[in-house]
């Protein structure tokens, strides 16, 4: 058979799921993050929450997959990611499911999570990493990167040796220098208009004309915005 190059959408969701655990810049949006998952994944029960826990713990747990993360991309053997052991085992004693008589007399695995309101994010996190990792993980562990740019790790549907930068940062790396410098351009105006800062004499001049006009400041600035907004989305958008 044919080697997949592909992952399927639920393995996606998995894989993300605990990247973007990794990634989050704080801990409360570790947790939402998670949180929000939750509603995605269709074998576990909607009202599940993940309890709440303290900046540290959540912080220790982001850096242990960070760890893990690198090792599955570096490491030449995968007996040698020493974490991927850890996770399992936490996997085998948290989240695997177990064995019980049903209310129609049968034996059999009782889903994970099935009656429980809360779980801890360790635990949540194993569920999706082994999940994620249990069949084909050398092949799994291609699709993980880590952005040349952010240096935050992304997770690519399909596997592509020249993919170098995390969606967000390849928007931008797909500009020609000209449009590059235009976005930039764009951006630090919105800035100084934000914080309306000294606008370039210019500009100002045209704020005045306008005023003359009767125009409010405000109205002013904004028509400068816009303006700007038309010069750049008049620019060829960049190909995918
Ligand atoms: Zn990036």
């Amino acid at each position: 058979m044919a080697q997949r190059n592909e992952l399927l959408r639920e393995e996606l969701l998995y894989g993300r799921i605990a990247i973007n655990f990794a990634n989050a810049k704080t801990h409360e949006e570790a947790i939402n993050n998670l949180n929000d998952s939750i509603r995605e994944i269709h074998e576990i029960p909607r009202n599940l929450k993940i309890r709440k826990s303290s900046a540290k713990s959540v912080q220790k747990d982001q850096n242990k997959i960070k760890e893990l993360l690198e090792d599955l991309i570096k490491q030449d053997h995968l007996y040698n990611v020493s974490l991927i052991h850890d996770y399992i085992l936490c996997y085998n004693f948290t989240c695997k499911p177990f064995l019980d008589v049903q209310e129609d007399g049968s034996i059999s695995e009782i889903p994970l999570f099935h009656d429980q309101k809360s779980t801890d994010h360790d635990t949540f996190i194993a569920y999706c990493l082994v999940n994620f990792l249990k069949s084909d993980i050398s092949i799994k562990r291609k699709h993980i990167l880590k952005c040349n740019m952010c240096k935050d790790f992304f997770i690519s549907k399909k596997i592509d040796e020249r993919t170098k930068y995390c969606p967000i940062c390849s928007y931008k790396n797909k500009m020609s220098k000209e449009e590059r410098s235009k976005h930039d351009k764009k951006k630090r105006l919105e800035k100084k208009l934000e914080k309306k800062e000294k606008l370039t004499p210019e500009q100002e001049k045209q704020i005045e004309r306008m005023m003359s006009t009767g125009h409010t400041r405000e109205q002013a600035l904004e028509y400068i915005k816009l303006d700007m907004n038309e010069d750049y989305s008049t620019d060829r958008s960049p190909s995918n």
